[in-house]
């Protein structure tokens, strides 16, 4: 409870090199004192439910990322309430704001009017993909739906450029779990906490992760719960990042080359380090 302690472990994290926070879960606008703490010392990115209106005198422009789980029927079932009626209205037309849309396999077919209904409020929107890491029935991926969901998202990135913030190379690596002949897992994951990290040989991984929570001492995993299972997981960040620090696996042809810069483009507008 004590913000200067807070500031002290940001002004220590700054010191090791670390230049951007990713604030998640459970609900960081509930503590707005701390998510000022990072926003006046670092680039700061929060991940909300968008229930709470960010004053943007104070946080001017930090970017958020509003979850988002389908259509209103969807949300209900799966959050308790149709969360977008309230978030969208605290934040429809803010330039430094998008949806961060988890898709399930519930979701095919759906896609695009969620999209347009994201458009309509003024705001950007993308796309990642459920780990069922509760094992709920009916929510397991088939490899046919992300065969299909692939063409959707493709669809929907061709039909809203200007709304949907992705790439097509990302929707193959998310469905596919694929990266040339290499597939997505604990043996390739870029994002495990740096000091945890005890695999050998060590994958090209990021530089200096690490997962923090919220006592500012203990380390986790990775950015994902605990107990998620590596060989299941669709971490969309995580994915991003397998691509981006396999820079010369990419240097083999045009085609692969621009494949990697789109993905870092996409990275980069969704952290702004450029603009949309
Ligand atoms: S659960 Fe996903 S993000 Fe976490 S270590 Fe495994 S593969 Fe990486």
């Amino acid at each position: 409870m004590d913000i200067r302690k807070w500031e002290d472990f940001i002004d220590q994290e700054k010191e090791r090199g670390v230049n951007l926070a990713i604030l998640i879960g459970g609900e960081p606008t509930l503590c707005l004192d701390r998510v000022e703490a990072f926003y006046k010392r670092l680039s700061t990115f929060c991940a909300t439910n968008g229930l709470i209106k960010i004053p943007r005198d104070r946080f001017p422009d930090m970017m958020l990322g509003i979850s988002l789980w389908g259509g209103e029927e969807d949300e209900k079932i799966l959050r308790g309430k149709d969360t977008f009626t309230v978030s969208s209205r605290n934040y429809e037309g803010d330039p430094n704001v998008y949806y961060l849309y988890t898709l399930t396999p519930r979701q095919i077919g759906k896609i695009e009017s969620v999209i347009r209904k994201i458009r309509n409020v003024g705001l950007k929107v993308h796309m990642q993909l459920l780990s069922n890491d509760e094992g709920v029935d009916g929510f397991y991926w088939k490899p046919e739906e992300l065969n299909d969901l692939r063409s959707e998202m493709d669809d929907v990135l061709g039909k809203y450029p200007d709304t949907v913030i992705s790439c097509k190379y990302y929707h193959e690596i998310i469905t596919t779990g694929k990266m040339f002949a290499r597939s997505f897992g604990w043996g390739e994951c870029p994002s495990v906490t740096e000091p945890l990290d005890n695999r050998n040989p060590r994958p090209k991984r990021l530089i200096e992760f690490i997962r923090w929570a919220s006592d500012l001492t203990t380390m986790h995993r990775c950015c994902t719960s605990e107990t998620r299972d590596c060989s299941t997981c669709k971490d969309g960040a995580a994915h991003m990042s397998w691509v981006m620090v396999n820079k010369r696996a990419h240097m083999r042809t045009t085609k692969d080359l621009q494949n990697w810069i789109e993905v870092y483009e996409m990275f980069a507008k969704l952290y702004q380090f450029i603009p949309w």
